[in-house]
């Protein structure tokens, strides 16, 4: 390998490389996809707009959510779960509340996104429909509203990207609690927010049911028929795994 950097400079702290150390090993190259919205190449694609084939229900079997046009909806058959499980990760989705309002509050274009299938980003007809402000578009459900409504009319699509750090145990003991970085159509509501445990209704969360390292993506029916489109996740690496 070519010298490209010195060794002569101060090891950087905890640390085995030094400043610019050229023996450092170079990260993975990987190609972006034609946009920032498309898949690059290290994502695993969950959904394309084909078919449910990454998908099923909670506890197994065929999920029963509508495909057309190039995007799921939710059918009033419960919850879907992918069968792929993540960890820390990163999410792209995009999502769509009815263009036919109806309801209100939480009962209005209302569906979720749950990390490792316990961390809810709640997905909600947000636009001009007052509800509490910790299950508006965004929040992490229960805990804390997002920074701001950035929530699109019904019917127009929008976009979560999803930074999730999964919580760490040591035996029952938590030593990190799980960590939400996310943005609503690129404009950020949280900024690695610590969760206060996995999401509940009405009730406090909590970390006193420790859970395993990693868990699929859910997707909630609420019995609204919300609909997604693009779905990809990368697996969020080390520096040491590089
Ligand atoms: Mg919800």
């Amino acid at each position: 390998m070519a010298n490209v950097g010195y060794d002569h400079t101060p090891f950087l702290p905890d640390s085995e490389w030094r400043v610019h150390d050229g023996q450092r090993p170079q990260p993975t190259v990987i190609s972006p996809g034609a946009t920032s919205a498309d898949a690059p190449s290290d994502a695993i694609v969950l959904f394309d707009g084909t078919d449910l084939s990454n998908w099923q229900k909670v506890g197994g079997g065929n999920p029963g959510w509508k495909v057309e046009n190039g995007y799921m909806e939710v059918t009033r058959s419960g919850d879907i779960v992918s069968k792929a499980e993540f960890g820390d990760c990163q999410l792209h989705l995009e999502w769509a509340a009815p263009a036919e309002v109806k309801g209100d509050s939480q009962g209005r274009g209302n569906s979720g996104v749950f990390l490792m299938g316990l961390y809810e980003v709640q997905v909600l007809d947000g636009y001009e429909n007052l509800t509490y402000a910790d299950g508006l578009t965004g929040a992490i459900y229960g805990q804390y509203p997002p920074k701001v409504n950035a929530c699109r009319q019904p019917g127009e699509w929008q976009t979560y990207d999803i930074v999730f750090e999964a919580p760490r145990y040591d035996g029952d003991d938590l030593t990190s609690p799980a960590y939400l970085t996310v943005f609503l159509n690129g404009i950020l509501l949280h900024n690695r927010q610590p969760a206060q445990g996995p999401t509940g209704h009405q009730s406090l969360s909590s970390y006193n049911s420790p859970h395993g390292p990693s868990g699929p993506l859910k997707l909630q029916d609420h019995g609204d028929p919300v609909r997604f489109r693009n779905i990809w996740m990368r697996h969020i690496k080390d520096y040491d795994e590089a």
